[in-house]
Formats: C-alpha cells, sequence, structure tokens
C-alpha cells in the first residue's frame, strides 16, 4: 500500500486537515483514523440549544460524498493502537497495519473522570454524539438532573435541561462558577441568570458520597447536603489523549508537546487540537494546551499545511464562546495575563473587560451580553492583542472612542 498522510482522530481537527490537505492540491493518499461511528462532527452543539429540541441531529463537518469525491479514506469505529516510529506505521484495533509519510495525532481530550466510588450507569460524562444521545433521553420535565461542575458542560447542559423541563441542581466545588479563565464579574451575570430560569447552583460544595443504584442517583455533600437524581451528569473538566503518543516514546508535556509548527518530539510526527501543548508566539512562547473548537480548526488547517512542508508557525489568538439562554461570553485571549481591568459599557447591558499585563500590554478581552451583542468589539480586541498593542485604558473604556481607531493608532 502507498503510504501518505496519515490522520489519527477523526473529529474536528483531524476532520479539518484531512480536507486542508486536499485543498491545499496534495495528491498522495489522506487516511483518517476516528474510533467513533461518526462522520467528524461539530461538537458544541451537544452542551446547547440542540439538546432541547425535538431531535438530536449530527452536524458533520463533511459528507461521505466529499470524502468520496476528494479520495479521503474514513475509516471509523477503530482505534489507533500503537504507532511503529521505526517502521512507519500505526497498528489499529482490528489489526491491520497503515504505513504512513507524515502522521498527524489529533486525539482530542476526554471527560475527567471523577475519583469516587459508587458511580454507575446513572453518572454519565458529555463528550460524544453518543454521550449526548443519552442524556437527551433523561431531559424532560419531571426528571431531576444533578451537573457536577459548573464548567462550561454544567452551565450550557444546565440551560438545556431547563428548556426541557427538567429540574436542574448543578454542584460546583469552587467558592463560584466558571472559576477557570472566566473573570467573577462575568461568573455574576450568568449565575443570577441560571437561578431566574430555576437552576439551584449549590457552590463550594464538595461530594462526600455517590449512591448508583441504576435507576437514580444519591448524592451526599461535604455540608450534609443531598441530591437525589434521576441522572448525574459529570463535567468536571477535560484532559487530553496522550497514551497513543506517550507509549512511542513521544514528548509529554500537558498534552503531546509540539513546537509553535506542531511538530512532535518525532520530525515525521505532528499534533494538533485539544491534545497538544504548543508555545504560544502572542505570549512569548509560553507553552499553552487549548479546548477550544476554534484553535481546533486553525491547527488543523495550520497541521496540514507544514505536514507538506510550509514551515509556518502558529500565531493565533485564543478564542471561544459559550452561549447560555440568551447570553453569549467571548473570550479572546489568556485572561490570567493580565493584572488589571477596564470595563467598557456596550448597548443592552454588555459589557466588555479588557485585561491588561503590569507594561499595559492587552492581553485579554472578556465579554458577555445578548446575542452577538460583545462580537464585533472581541474581534478588534483579538487584533489589538495579536499587535501586542498597548492602548490608553481611558480608550478603551470610553464607549464615545472606537475601538477600530485604537487599531489604525
Ligand atoms: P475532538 O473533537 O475530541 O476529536 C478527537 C477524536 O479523536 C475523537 O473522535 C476521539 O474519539 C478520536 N480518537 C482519540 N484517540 C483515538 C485513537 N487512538 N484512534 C482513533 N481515534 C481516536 N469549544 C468552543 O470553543 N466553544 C464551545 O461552545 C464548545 N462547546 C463544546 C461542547 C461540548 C459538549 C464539547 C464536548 C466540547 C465543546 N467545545 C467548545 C470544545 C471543542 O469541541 C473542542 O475543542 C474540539 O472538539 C477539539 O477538537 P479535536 O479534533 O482536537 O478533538
Ligand atoms: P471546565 O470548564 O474546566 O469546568 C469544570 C468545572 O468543574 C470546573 O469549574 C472545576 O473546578 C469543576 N470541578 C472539578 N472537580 C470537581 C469536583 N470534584 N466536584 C465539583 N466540581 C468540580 O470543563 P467542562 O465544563 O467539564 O468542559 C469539558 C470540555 O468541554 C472542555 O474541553 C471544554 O473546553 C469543553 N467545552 C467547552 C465549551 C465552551 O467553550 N463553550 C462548552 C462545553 C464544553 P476546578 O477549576 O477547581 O477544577
Amino acid at each position: 500500500m502507498q503510504a501518505g498522510m496519515v490522520i489519527i482522530g477523526a473529529g474536528e481537527c483531524g476532520g479539518r486537515a484531512a480536507l486542508a490537505l486536499r485543498d491545499l492540491g496534495f495528491e498522495d493518499p489522506v487516511t483518517l483514523v476516528g474510533d467513533e461511528p461518526h462522520l467528524p462532527y461539530e461538537r458544541p452543539p451537544l452542551s446547547k440549544e440542540a439538546m432541547a429540541g425535538d431531535a438530536l441531529a449530527i452536524k458533520a463537518i463533511v459528507s461521505d460524498e466529499v470524502l468520496a469525491e476528494r479520495s479521503i479514506r474514513h475509516i471509523h469505529s477503530i482505534q489507533a493502537v500503537a504507532i511503529d516510529r521505526a517502521a512507519r506505521s500505526v497498528r489499529l484495533s482490528d489489526g491491520s497495519t497503515l504505513p504512513y509519510n507524515k502522521l498527524l495525532l489529533a486525539t482530542g481530550s476526554t471527560p475527567r473522570r471523577l475519583p469516587m466510588p459508587g458511580l454507575g450507569p446513572r453518572c454519565v460524562y458529555l463528550r460524544t454524539f453518543n454521550d449526548a444521545l443519552a442524556i437527551r433521553a433523561h431531559l424532560k420535565a419531571g426528571n431531576r438532573i444533578a451537573i457536577v461542575g459548573g464548567g462550561f458542560i454544567g452551565l450550557e447542559l444546565a440551560a438545556a435541561a431547563r428548556r426541557s423541563g427538567a429540574s436542574v441542581t448543578v454542584i460546583e466545588a469552587q467558592p463560584r462558577i466558571l472559576m477557570r479563565g472566566v473573570p467573577a464579574e462575568i461568573a455574576e451575570i450568568i449565575h443570577p441568570a441560571h437561578e431566574a430560569e430555576g437552576v439551584n447552583i449549590l457552590c463550594g460544595e464538595g461530594i462526600a458520597t455517590i449512591a448508583d443504584n441504576g435507576a437514580g442517583v444519591r448524592i451526599a455533600l461535604v455540608g450534609g447536603r443531598v441530591i437525589v437524581a434521576d441522572l448525574a451528569v459529570i463535567g468536571i473538566g477535560a484532559v487530553p489523549v496522550t497514551a497513543l503518543a506517550a507509549e512511542a516514546g513521544l514528548a509529554i508535556d500537558n498534552g503531546i508537546a509540539v513546537d509553535a509548527e506542531l511538530r512532535t518530539s518525532d520530525p515525521d510526527i505532528f499534533a494538533a487540537g485539544d491534545c497538544c501543548s504548543f508555545p504560544l508566539a502572542v505570549y512569548g512562547g509560553r507553552r499553552v494546551r487549548l479546548e477550544a473548537w476554534r484553535n481546533a480548526q486553525e491547527q488543523g488547517a495550520l497541521a496540514a499545511r507544514n505536514l507538506l512542508g510550509a514551515g509556518e508557525t502558529h500565531v493565533a489568538v485564543p478564542w471561544f464562546w459559550s452561549d447560555q439562554y440568551g447570553l453569549t461570553l467571548q473570550i479572546s485571549g489568556l485572561s490570567d495575563e493580565g493584572r488589571s481591568t477596564v470595563r467598557r459599557d456596550l448597548d443592552d447591558g454588555a459589557f466588555i473587560l479588557f485585561h491588561l499585563a503590569q507594561d499595559g500590554r492587552l492581553v485579554a478581552a472578556s465579554g458577555i451580553g445578548p446575542g452577538n451583542a460583545v462580537a464585533r468589539d472581541i474581534r478588534l480586541a483579538e487584533m489589538l492583542i495579536a499587535r501586542r498593542a498597548k492602548p490608553a485604558p481611558e480608550a478603551l473604556g470610553s464607549q464615545t472612542v472606537k475601538l477600530k481607531s485604537l487599531l489604525a493608532a
């Protein structure tokens, strides 16, 4: 068999990389290996509105027809189990072997498991379309849903579950929701929005015991309270999928460690998306791992270019969004790089917090508001961050100074 490009992981990043290779004119074989039974698909709808709708349809990134037209071989429901770097081949779970010229690892991340006894079939995680289908079957009026973790999965799913009429309790160990990466001022808008919709949020509450009898779950909290639910959804973060890379002897550092061109410690193997950590140029090469949709797309496309020898570095500014009820949160940059914030109020109660480093450089912008209220200004902030701009705080905070004018400056 002629070796070509092999991509392990048929998710957002792997799917985009396969398509990009063809867009770039690559004509040798492209093989995409995924352990899920589906075409590459979008995960963001799985915790949002789609969960409360009439039916849950998969939102595929590409159709079978397009894969066939573009001669991309998609091997589904099969896991890559070992990489033989000397032989340049990948062993698959069906016993077959796939040769490669260059390999891309786009293995994504997987839910962090709650390390407690007592979990059973009514304690579930949300990562895949099949997970979403199973959870959705329980989202109906009269059912009680307990959500462990007040992060993005937990809160977006809480909103969807309320739409379906189920009662919802969110249990968060930290003193507030969205503790990681979202400023308190923004969490203070999101928390009451959930309470107004009837979500019961319990912060600063550790779990003492969980008992799942197969028909329901009883969660005893350290403070003495007991939550009884038909289903417990656990959303306590995600960990990168690195076992395949680690067993092949590739360097691991909070994910598969890659350089700015997404190359691993083996020059013929690249990694991209949720599974890798990389040096981020805009923050002086700080090594980060991003779990975000746009990053998976951008790195999939960049990996394709670099598999073909472009030698380009990853320069994008991180960005992600979250939808809860009518509110959209958007964050650009890394807010933990900031030492002070400036607030800019927009129409309809929307606002943006600009995060400034010690030297006045704009390092992040966090915004919240109805619908798309913050989208344009967050996009402009992202351009300022990319330019390492040091805009005057008074200008950032003034509604009468257009952000666009700061870009021109
Ligand atoms: P993944 O999408 O996880 O794909 C990796 C694939 O590789 C998986 O199918 C996995 O099963 C497969 N795989 C792993 N190991 C192997 C192996 N050895 N052999 C074969 N296949 C393998 N981000 C945002 O910015 N905004 C959002 O609103 C948002 N909402 C989200 C909602 C949900 C419910 C989830 C789960 C994620 C959300 N994200 C969101 C995050 C975003 O979806 C991820 O960052 C993105 O999917 C990462 O893409 P990826 O291709 O790197 O990994
Ligand atoms: P997350 O955003 O990291 O949130 C997990 C939350 O659970 C954190 O607040 C965490 O607190 C808390 N937690 C950890 N251990 C706990 C425990 N034992 N009991 C109670 N709470 C606990 O992760 P997630 O919401 O699970 O999301 C998983 C993945 O999906 C991530 O990759 C995420 O990016 C992705 N996703 C993204 C979006 C979006 O961007 N809009 C939407 C949905 C999903 P600590 O900080 O203390 O650990």
